[in-house]
């Protein structure tokens, strides 16, 4: 609880109402602990994280309204994708939080869907199928944890939108606006 507390408090405050404070109302942590929650039932059933799903919308598309309301923040809630630090004052009515999405639909559907009348070894080549339909686009891309060096730079976690240099200046601005009224 502390944790979701102060990551939206340092991520969103700087344009959230609902996180300017120490406490949060109800609704708001119901909702930070469905965020979490939806990701850790998304382990239980069988996902990794999925580093490199942030990296699939661009940065700025993240500041849209509409494009949140329709995508959310990334297309995996498996992703390290925290809150939209990247959203600015005036970006009214953007998508704050990471949301179960396309990827995570995909991913279930290929581990569950039943494929009736046919033996396991014929299942393989209609779940291969099922891949290769979305091969090449980033909504259904896959990225490995890295843990120590970190090669990859479209597979970090923390990271939102497709340029990381873009989104933290957007985020460090942000903090900008945060830190002169932590006391207040
Ligand atoms: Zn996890």
């Amino acid at each position: 609880m502390s944790l979701l507390r102060n990551w939206f408090f340092v991520q969103t405050a700087a344009i959230n109402p609902s996180a300017q404070g120490v406490e949060f109302d109800e609704e708001v942590m119901g909702r930070l602990i469905r965020f979490v929650s939806s990701h850790e039932v998304g382990h239980t059933l069988g996902l990794p994280h999925n580093m490199g799903s942030s990296v699939a919308y661009p940065v700025d598309s993240l500041r849209s309204a509409s494009f949140t309301k329709k995508y959310g923040t990334a297309p995996s809630i498996m992703d390290y994708a925290r809150f939209n630090y990247i959203a600015q004052p005036g970006d009214e009515g953007v998508a704050l939080m990471p949301d179960i999405g396309v990827y995570d639909k995909y991913a279930i559907k290929w581990g569950y869907k039943p494929i009736l009348d046919k033996s396991a070894k014929e299942e393989k080549p209609v779940l291969d199928q099922w891949i290769l339909e979305h091969a090449g686009d980033p909504l259904y891309r896959f990225g490995h944890q890295q843990v120590g060096d970190i090669v990859n730079p479209s597979s970090q976690t923390e990271d939102l939108g497709d340029n990381a240099i873009k989104a933290s200046e957007y985020g460090i601005a942000n903090l900008k606006r945060i830190v002169p009224k932590l006391i207040e």
